[in-house]
């Protein structure tokens, strides 16, 4: 036996889990298969569905557990209210456990749910037992415990969920004539929907997708599980650089977290959005192509020729790197000295650009490296 096996149960999660999932199996398609669903209650699952969805992405991740903007009363408000609707235990509990999370990554004794204990363990299994990995530690929320609204959600939870899950849909079926329909739609599948796209964060993305800026932590890149989280699946991404309020960077990345919390900002409720400079981001990625280059060269029967090559781009790199941070440390010290003349700056920033310009084609060059290493030696 080991300790995990050992470990007590905690039995109000565990039948709630148990009971919401067999619900959402077996009662939901039988009362549609007997009586049937209007389209008024799909509608409610899926706007329900969204907003605690999206309570729990902007608000309880990306604004309370990593600060990486600073919103609005109206709107904490509302991300309180709603999230504890999404039935994910209060702001507090959830950030301080997900910024240990960050903090122990994959360790399997203070990373809550480590996905180095299996797939199952980091989905749910967490939740049930009193794992003393999972125990509760409020000392790296103190900033989280100056907030009002925060506190007063922690201090309640309980009426404020049965308010939000079993109130509200007990009046919108009240209201639209069939409380059991709505019940079955709004409130239990989409509970069911909301924890297990939440769950698949900590269990999916980190086992099954790509890595394109670090390889020191299992979190992965999985554009599938992009679209069904919020945007949430640019774990990889997410992990190194947590400061940032998108996780998907790119335009064309499937992210509506950070696409309402823009939103908010132009309609004024959310301020100080960060995000990580570009160099850092194309630094990140090229540091693991020249890694991924280095393996495959290994491996290439043109090994010596390709060598020098790949060599040359590493200098290269590096030069560039040295130049960048130079001209991060002459702006730091001119605008702390306010010595910094307007045409000094404006220079900087055209280099500080020029030199990303230059690292995204090294990503590019080295990219057609890579898939000639086995096909012919090198040329030039
Ligand atoms: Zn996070
Ligand atoms: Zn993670």
């Amino acid at each position: 036996m080991n300790a995990v096996s050992e470990a007590p149960r905690i039995w109000v999660t565990t039948i709630l889990f148990a009971s919401t999932a067999l619900a959402a199996l077996i009662l939901v398609p039988l009362y549609g298969f007997l009586v049937g669903y209007h389209w008024y209650q799909w509608l409610a699952f899926a706007v329900y569905g969204a907003l605690c969805g999206l309570s729990i992405t902007a608000g309880y991740h990306r604004l309370w557990s990593h600060r990486t903007y600073e919103a609005h009363w109206s709107l904490r408000l509302l991300f309180a209210l709603f999230g504890a609707a999404a039935l994910q235990n209060s702001v507090l509990v959830w950030s301080s456990g997900h910024r240990r999370h960050h903090r122990h990554v994959d360790d399997n004794d203070h990373d809550p749910y480590s996905a180095r204990r299996g797939f199952w363990f980091s989905h749910i299994g967490w939740m049930l037992r009193e794992y003393p990995s999972g125990q509760e530690n409020f000392d790296n929320a103190k900033d989280l415990q100056r907030d009002k609204i925060v506190m007063w959600q922690h201090n309640h939870y309980i009426p404020i969920t049965l308010a939000m899950n079993l109130g509200l849909t007990f009046l919108l079926g009240w209201a639209t004539g069939d409380i059991i329909g709505m019940l079955l739609l709004a409130g239990v599948l989409r509970i069911v929907v909301n924890h297990h796209t939440t769950f698949f964060i900590n269990s999916l993305a980190h086992i099954w997708g790509r890595r394109p800026y670090t390889d020191e932590n299992t979190a992965r890149d999985n554009d599938l599980l992009a679209f069904f989280t919020f945007g949430e699946g640019y774990h990889n991404y997410h992990h190194i650089f947590q400061t940032d309020y998108r996780n998907g960077i790119r335009w064309y990345h499937w992210d509506p977290t950070k696409w309402l919390i823009r939103t908010a900002s132009w309609l004024g409720l959310a301020r100080n959005l960060k995000t990580v400079p570009d160099m850092r981001i194309q630094r990140a990625m090229l540091t693991m192509q020249f890694k991924r280059a280095e393996q495959k060269l290994q491996q290439s029967s043109h090994k010596d020729s390709w060598r020098q090559l790949l060599e040359k781009e590493a200098q290269q790199f590096s030069e560039a790197l040295g130049e960048w941070k130079e001209l991060q440390s002459r702006r730091y010290e001119n605008a702390r000295e306010r010595l910094l003349a307007r045409w000094e700056s404006a220079a900087i920033r055209t280099r500080v650009k020029e030199l990303e310009y230059s690292l995204k084609m090294q990503r590019k060059r080295l990219q057609i490296m890579m898939e000639q290493f086995h096909l012919c030696p090198a040329t030039a």
